[in-house]
């Protein structure tokens, strides 16, 4: 059986869609949406956003009224670095025309 959560987005109740829609006639609102959480499903994450904002405007609405508390989670005080070779390489576009390209490989040093 599944379930569902609200979804958090601070604004999802303002979107003028029909989906939203709720009430009778002379009392009718916008209501937050519904997401349903499929936990029965093989392909289920309980860390992907879609599981909780019902769209990417819900998600980034959330995350611009509460920027201070996320990154107050994992506070970023210093660059982060993957290391990585650079190769070129000689190579011909789909026209024959000579080109340098560029790699980015990963270096794993782990
Ligand atoms: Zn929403």
């Amino acid at each position: 059986m599944s379930s569902f959560v609200w979804c958090h987005g601070p604004e999802c109740h303002k979107s003028h869609t029909q989906d939203r829609i709720r009430g009778v006639k002379g009392s009718k609102v916008l209501r937050t949406k519904k997401i349903a959480q499929r936990t029965e499903s093989r392909w289920y994450n309980a860390n992907n956003f879609y599981n909780y904002f019902c769209s990417n405007s819900c998600y980034n609405d959330f995350a611009n009224a509460h920027i201070q508390q996320i990154i107050a989670i994992a506070p970023r005080t210093e660059a982060l670095e993957t290391p990585i070779d650079v190769v070129k390489t000689q190579s011909t576009d789909w026209t024959g025309n000579p080109y340098m390209e560029t790699k980015i490989i990963r270096v794993d040093n782990g």
